[in-house]
């Protein structure tokens, strides 16, 4: 089922993100490289504080799971086993008139004719299979020999090195290796913001159980992976759980289904789960002449495990999470009078930015003092900044803007100059109601860890 796309709101994510330095376009000076993206100050502490979390909640509260980090050039013989090497492919079709590159499912039909969606052409190439996965030389020899691949999914290496941190990590079945790290997609056409790229990282798990559990943990990694968006910000009411047909899934797969959220261009693919079978390790068994097989002790049979597998994506995560937080709403100026201002509503567990520091006057020396204080007081615990230019509005509305959900300002009573009572306490304001409160400096470090964890 489509969803009502928003192309305006889409404009208005990806210039906000440009203007506060979350992601900007690759190589931009140069005209842009296509399909790749750099992210700036802000976006690389709320990628990183997704992939923190990810990990915490994958391997470091579980006893079943073990992390790992491969390289990225993969030797041919994985990409050959794998099925890579001859299969990871789309069909692509070529426009003659506009001269565009589409893939096969781009196409829009009128009337029972395939046209071009650029140009509304119909003099078309026809299909033909594009491989995805990047080629590159290792070594100074360009021969065929020193051929590698940039890999196209982290999952791979999890295969190749199953046996080697089965014997280190001592786990039984079921038990998971994960994996963060960077793939590479020559895609036919990269669009949707960061949502296609070519460079892209990913999530992954390989969770591996014996066979007859395959079903059941396929059905247990949905709500553990719901639960996961739902603690990232991501509402339960956006997210969709779409169950691929027989048809669409991979021959080996006995079922998959994708996670899917309502992108402003749409409902799309955040992650998919499948249950893949014994096919990897099968394979790459096969393939190296090397045992990838599991001792059961109870049994005191060899078994090749059978895998489920959880795969996210951290850009469109990121980018999700940025739709998902992107609110206009009214707020009072420093005169009391209602304006419109942009709030990105993050989870405070993914902010990039946690507190934010003001002191009321930046020319009264103890207010910017004591604000100084309060910054190393919090620094060792999350991710400060300290802003002393402006009117304190309009500072509050430079960090709802990016995100920051908590604001602190030392004021005159924060001096005791107006009631030694209130010496040492400050205003705490809340990012979404506003709110503030007056709390003592000294309890603010246990007040926020608890708020942002
Ligand atoms: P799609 O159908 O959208 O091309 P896929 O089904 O090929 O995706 P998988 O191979 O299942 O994707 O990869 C797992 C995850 O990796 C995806 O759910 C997605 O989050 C991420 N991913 C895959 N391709 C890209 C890409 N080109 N750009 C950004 N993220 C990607």
């Amino acid at each position: 089922m489509s969803t009502p796309t928003d192309t305006q709101r889409m404009e208005k994510i990806v210039s906000l993100c440009k203007r506060r330095g979350f992601i900007f376009q690759s190589s931009e000076i140069y005209g842009g490289l296509n399909g790749a993206w750099d992210y700036g100050p802000l976006g690389v502490e709320l990628k990183r504080n997704l992939k923190n979390y990810w990990w915490r909640v994958v391997v470091h509260e579980r006893d079943d799971v073990v992390g790992m980090d491969g390289a990225i050039l993969t030797h041919p013989a994985v990409l050959k086993a794998s099925g890579h090497v001859e299969g990871f492919s789309d069909p692509m079709i070529d426009c003659r008139t506009c001269k565009a590159h589409l893939r096969a499912d781009q196409l829009v039909e009128k009337k029972g004719v395939k046209q071009c969606p650029n140009c509304g052409g119909k003099d078309l190439t026809e299909q033909r299979q594009f491989n995805l996965m990047f080629e590159t030389h290792v070594g100074a020899a360009a021969e065929e020999s020193s051929i590698a691949y940039l890999r196209p999914e982290t999952a791979q290496s999890i295969f190749v090195q199953f046996k080697n941190i089965l014997e280190v990590s001592r786990k039984k079945l079921p038990f998971g290796i994960a994996q963060i790290g960077k793939a590479f997609r020559n895609e036919i056409n990269p669009r949707n913001f960061t949502f296609r790229s070519r460079e892209f990282e990913q999530m992954e798990l390989e969770y591996f159980c014996r066979p007859e559990q395959g079903m059941e943990l396929l059905d247990y990694w949905k709500e553990e992976r719901l639960k996961f968006y739902e603690n990232i910000g991501i509402s339960r009411t956006s997210l969709h759980v779409r169950n691929v047909p027989d048809d669409e899934r991979a021959f080996y797969s006995k079922g998959t289904y994708d996670i899917e959220y309502d992108f402003p261009f749409g409902r799309q693919e955040l992650e998919g789960v499948a249950y893949r079978t014994d096919y990897d390790l099968s394979q790459h068994q096969k393939a190296s002449g090397k045992s990838l097989e599991y001792f059961d002790e109870e049994t005191k049979e060899k078994v090749i495990p059978h895998v489920v597998e959880p795969s996210a994506g951290v850009d469109r995560t990121v980018l999700a999470m940025i739709s998902e937080a992107y609110t206009e709403d009214q707020a009072p100026n420093d005169k009391g009078e209602m304006e419109s201002r942009i709030v990105l509503r993050f989870h405070p567990r993914m902010a990039p930015i946690k507190c934010a520091i003001f002191p009321l006057l930046k020319n009264k020396e103890p207010l910017v003092a004591k604000a100084k204080e309060i910054v190393a007081l919090l620094r060792p615990d999350m991710t400060v900044f300290y802003d002393e230019s402006g009117a304190i509005g309009r500072r509050y509305r430079r960090q709802d803007e990016i995100g920051t959900p908590f604001g602190v300002t030392i004021d005159f009573e924060t001096l005791g100059e107006k009631d030694p009572a209130l010496r040492d306490t400050v205003t705490l304001r809340d990012r979404d109601s506003m709110k503030q409160e007056r709390v003592a400096i000294q309890d603010l470090p246990a007040i926020l860890r608890e708020r942002i964890r």
